[in-house]
């Protein structure tokens, strides 16, 4: 039987390596597939991972219907014996409806990649829909670490280096290096309930209240 499954995970527990694993896996043995992604750090039309692996791929765009594209790369006597979904979490919830039509009308295999929370510890929309929908959710194995060594299970986000818990749940596009670079961090969740981030913490085992002071 075709399946969606949805693998989730925080940022840096390894989702897009483990798709181009699957997608090398899967070429290896004759199968093609087809590889959507969207907003992928490499740019558009690109899946890559932080290992430096990267593939083309489909850039999923506003208002593309998914099952149509498909159905036409299909008609067009384009082959697609799975499909791959990257940064899932950026999808509407109907294209992850379409997804789950392209599992169970075509009978093709549907494997999506996604983030479960936002910066805010909120569901991404696509993740929840994911969440909803999916035959499987999978659990990422690869742990992704906080600064204190725990497991990291929240995506905090930084302005110029402070952690904030507002703001757009997607900041499309890299903003200038400035004051208000924004930079991502995992944390365990009682560091993202502190807003502690590795840079504050460090700053704080430096500050003068916790270091012994000399008289002279
Ligand atoms: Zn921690």
């Amino acid at each position: 039987m075709p399946e969606l499954v949805f693998f989730s995970g925080t940022m840096d527990c390894g989702k897009s390596t483990l798709a181009l694993q699957i997608e090398h896996n899967r070429s290896a043995r004759g199968l093609a597939g087809m590889i959507l992604t969207r907003n992928d750090r490499a740019g558009e039309g690109k899946l890559s991972s932080r290992l430096g692996l990267v593939t083309d791929a489909v850039e999923i765009e506003d208002g593309m219907d998914l099952y149509t594209h498909i159905v036409d790369h299909l008609s067009q006597g384009g082959r697609a014996d799975y499909v791959i979904a990257d940064e899932a979490q950026f999808l509407a919830p109907g294209q992850i409806d379409q997804l789950a039509r392209v599992v169970d009308d075509l009978e093709i295999d549907v494997y999506a990649f996604g983030i479960t929370t936002d910066f805010r510890t909120k569901l991404f929309p696509g993740s929840q829909r994911l969440i909803e929908l999916a035959d499987r959710v999978e659990v990422l194995q690869v742990e992704a670490l906080c600064w204190c060594g725990a497991r990291a299970t929240h995506n905090a986000r930084t302005v110029g280096g402070v952690m904030v818990v507002e703001g757009a749940q997607v900041v499309i596009g890299d903003v200038t290096r400035s004051a208000d670079e924004i930079g991502y961090e995992v944390l365990c969740r009682r560091h993202h309930r502190r807003r502690m981030t590795a840079a504050s913490a460090r700053a704080a085992a430096l500050s003068p209240d916790v270091l012994p002071v000399t008289a002279d």
